[in-house]
């Protein structure tokens, strides 16, 4: 039997409302008990100094990509390396989106990338699985099977469902089988060739605008679907102001409906896009600074309960071309932390307690990890744990991130706050202070 205690930490667990000084011990790999207040803790084989960083649940992202497999793309992600990426940022479990190449559409695909995750040996890696056929739209994916063959969830991300008759049949059957849905809400016909947010600036700069009201419109429409379905139903990275307001609407009628936000939607608007820096190339694209305070206020008021990071990376030289033809995206696991930090805690939107339950046991529910006691701290539970500095500064740079990932708009910055330890399973599978994963 081996022994760990965590010493001296401010331990959150947003999941029973703890938030108090004191230990936590580890028993081969499970939290054997909790000791706050003044409490004894027992002796234990080994020890770690948490004074003046907080014990939390381990991070969950349940919206990463770490392209695999990546036949024909040409991405240099691995699971592995997107797991070092995790592991690094804080996050003990990700949740991979489907747009592979091929798609995740099949249980052998399913079982491959969960396998694979485990061969990495750092974060606990789940998958989503597509609603349809390669992401086409066009047949039905075998959701039932998918689910039972271990997909945490159904998504077509990349895309959204525009058949009205298919997104009715995927959310019947995700609320069958007692899964959740993530859509990527944009109406295809009304984005065509679109690259940043529409309105003047696009004008300006000779680029084609993504209307919010093409995110909206598939949202409502979803919104209005699953009102009498009930499934599960989970609106990824929203960029737009009304999306909030239907969201809010939705959830005070009592549709278990939630939404996600991402760092770059909360720190930067569409001005980023007029040097044609495609860095800030996103889809859905960067917005306006209304859109940021609407995020902020349904964040404020419970109405968005789920922060992903969206990490996408890409090689160099598909952001190295004109912005028209760049990629979406950009990479998110290192420095989501801070950013979070800073978007909202030093904008007095949220305390810790409440930016961390977006990230532990609102994203666990979600997707029914909370079953397997991941996303709080429960005695008999996994020891996922992570250990954040939250004032220590420090200068992001992409250059020394473990994703291949080097498309990161926030390089250069200087933020607060960094998980110093990730342990998963009672192993500390990322350790700061010797900047190794191990
Ligand atoms: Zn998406």
């Amino acid at each position: 039997m081996s022994t760990t205690l965590i010493r001296n930490g401010r331990i959150i667990d947003p999941a029973c409302g703890l938030d108090s000084n004191g230990d936590l011990l580890i028993t081969d790999g499970r939290i054997a008990s909790i000791h706050v207040d003044g409490d004894p803790s027992p002796p234990a084989d080994d020890s770690i100094d948490a004074t003046g960083c907080i014990v939390c649940p381990g991070l969950i992202d349940i919206h990463v990509h770490f392209r695999d497999p990546h036949q024909g793309q040409g991405h240099e992600e691995t699971i592995a390396l997107g797991s070092a990426a995790a592991v690094a940022g804080g996050f003990s479990t990700v949740c991979c989106m489907p747009n592979t190449s091929p798609a995740l559409d099949t249980t052998e695909q399913v079982a491959g990338v969960m396998q694979r995750g485990r061969d990495a040996q750092l974060a606990r890696v789940h998958t989503v699985a597509c609603g349809t056929i390669g992401r086409r739209g066009e047949t039905i994916a075998p959701i039932s099977d998918l689910i039972a063959a271990g997909a945490i969830g159904i998504s077509d991300d990349g895309d959204g469902i525009a058949d009205h008759a298919m997104m009715r049949r995927i959310l019947e059957a995700v609320a069958s089988a007692d899964s959740c849905f993530m859509q990527h809400c944009q109406d295809p016909e009304a984005t065509k060739g679109s690259v940043m947010n529409a309105g003047p600036l696009a004008t300006k700069l000779g680029l084609i605008g993504w209307p919010a009201s093409a995110e909206e419109a598939m949202l409502q429409r979803d919104l209005e679907l699953n009102a009498d379905i009930g499934a599960r139903y989970h609106a990824q990275h929203l960029s737009s102001g009304g999306s909030v307001e239907l969201i809010r609407a939705a959830r005070a009628q009592g549709q278990p409906a939630t939404g996600e936000v991402s760092p770059h939607h909360l720190l930067l608007t569409e001005d980023a896009c007029s040097t044609y820096d495609t860095n800030a190339k996103m889809n859905p694209p960067l917005r306006r600074r209304e859109d940021i305070d609407a995020l902020k206020a349904g964040i404020s008021d419970g109405t968005i309960t789920i922060l992903g990071t969206d990490h996408a990376p890409h090689p160099a030289h598909t952001k190295a071309v004109d912005f028209a033809a760049a990629s979406f995206g950009i990479v998110g696991l290192e420095c989501a932390l801070p950013l979070y930090r800073k978007a909202l805690i030093d904008d007095g939107v949220l305390d810790w307690p409440q930016m961390l339950a977006m990230m532990t046991c609102n994203p666990a529910r979600l997707v029914g990890l909370d079953a397997e006691g991941l996303g709080s701290l429960t005695e008999g539970g996994p020891a996922d744990l992570t250990i954040i500095d939250p004032d220590l500064e420090w200068i992001i740079d992409a250059d020394a991130f473990m994703s291949s990932g080097r498309n990161c708009p926030f390089n250069g910055w200087t933020v607060r706050g960094r998980s110093i330890k990730t342990i998963v399973a009672g192993a500390v599978v990322h350790d700061r202070a010797t900047a190794v994963t191990v």
